[in-house]
């Protein structure tokens, strides 16, 4: 049976990584704040020091962390992950980051022989719980082929797209897509109030309609009680926003409805907003 690593044990990576250990493989965990790593220890996951000692230790070792420099910061720093892999290995970074930062890491691990997929996720905190994530793989064909028991145990579906730096791009226009969605959604709730309607009255006639989606019918009463328990943490998608800006830069594709979107995440941020949910925009927005 493969031996796997994880790096990064937050939101995601915790769910992703109980799972392969409930089905009953050998996980080697680190995460920077070493309190992360208590309940998958007791489950029976092994703790590292450090990432090269976990790409040491694994056949494929998958890591899930914040963003562009926390994956550089796990690859390239003293005792990260390169220093650890070996010819023949496999390093599967899940994380939501972008294409260059994804080329990079790939350079450095296909330069020394071992094989390197990127594999952002679509789903939240739930479906990483319930392994039905869905996997937005590109890279080396064969680790693809190598990390699918893993990846069908944390998700539910999984695309191969090609060429290293698909996957992030795909990624990054999926979140601009819903970071756009919520920032209407959100000032929609909130003329709602001001116009004198009753809000779950509009969900009402949004979730009848066409539409209708499950962020609107998840986030929506949530977002009326005053409940930002982070499932997708605000600055992730800022962060998200911005890497899409730079990627619609890339192609000379406009981001009118995108900025409009990173504009209002930001000033979210600047509030101090980022831990909480990505729906704490209606916060920001109507307090
Ligand atoms: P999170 O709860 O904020 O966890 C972030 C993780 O990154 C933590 O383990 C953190 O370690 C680690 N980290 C941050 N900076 C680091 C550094 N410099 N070096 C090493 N580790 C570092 O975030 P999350 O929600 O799990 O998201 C993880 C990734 O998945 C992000 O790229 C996010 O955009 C993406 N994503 C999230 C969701 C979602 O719904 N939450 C959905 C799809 C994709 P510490 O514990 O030490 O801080």
């Amino acid at each position: 049976m493969a031996r796997y690593g994880f790096l990064g044990l937050g939101i995601m990576g915790k769910a992703m990584a109980v799972n392969l250990v409930q089905a009953g493989h050998s996980v080697t965990v680190w995460n920077r704040n070493r309190e992360k790593c208590a309940l998958l220890l007791e489950l029976g996951a092994e703790a590292a020091a450090t990432p090269a000692d976990v790409a040491t230790r694994s056949d494929i070792t998958f890591a899930m962390v914040s963003d562009p420099a926390a994956s550089e910061a796990l690859c390239f720093a003293s005792d990260g992950v390169l220093e650890g892999l070996a010819p023949g290995r496999g390093y599967v970074d899940m994380s939501t980051i972008d294409e260059d930062t994804s080329r990079n890491i790939a350079t450095a691990v296909t330069d020394m022989g071992a094989r390197y997929l990127e594999a952002p996720v679509s789903g939240t905190k739930k479906p990483a719980e319930d392994g039905t994530l869905i996997f937005l793989t590109a890279g080396d064909r064969t680790l693809y082929d190598d990390a699918a028991p893993a990846l069908d145990i944390m998700g539910k579906k999984r695309l191969f797209l090609g060429e290293v730096g698909a996957g992030a791009r795909i990624k990054l226009t999926v979140n601009m897509i819903m970071g756009g969605m919520m920032a209407v959604f959100a000032e929609g709730l909130g003329l709602a109030r001001n116009a004198r309607l009753d809000p779950t009255e509009l969900l009402d006639v949004l979730a009848a309609g066409a539409v209708a989606n499950p962020m609107f019918a998840g986030k929506g009463p949530l977002m009326l009680e005053g409940r930002f328990d982070p499932a997708f943490p605000l600055k992730h998608l800022q962060k998200d926003l911005r890497l899409a800006k730079d990627l619609a830069g890339d192609y000379e594709q406009s981001f009118n409805s995108g900025q409009a979107a990173l504009d209002l995440y930001s000033e979210a941020l600047e509030k101090g907003l980022g831990d909480l949910d990505m729906c704490a925009l209606f916060k920001a927005l109507t307090d």
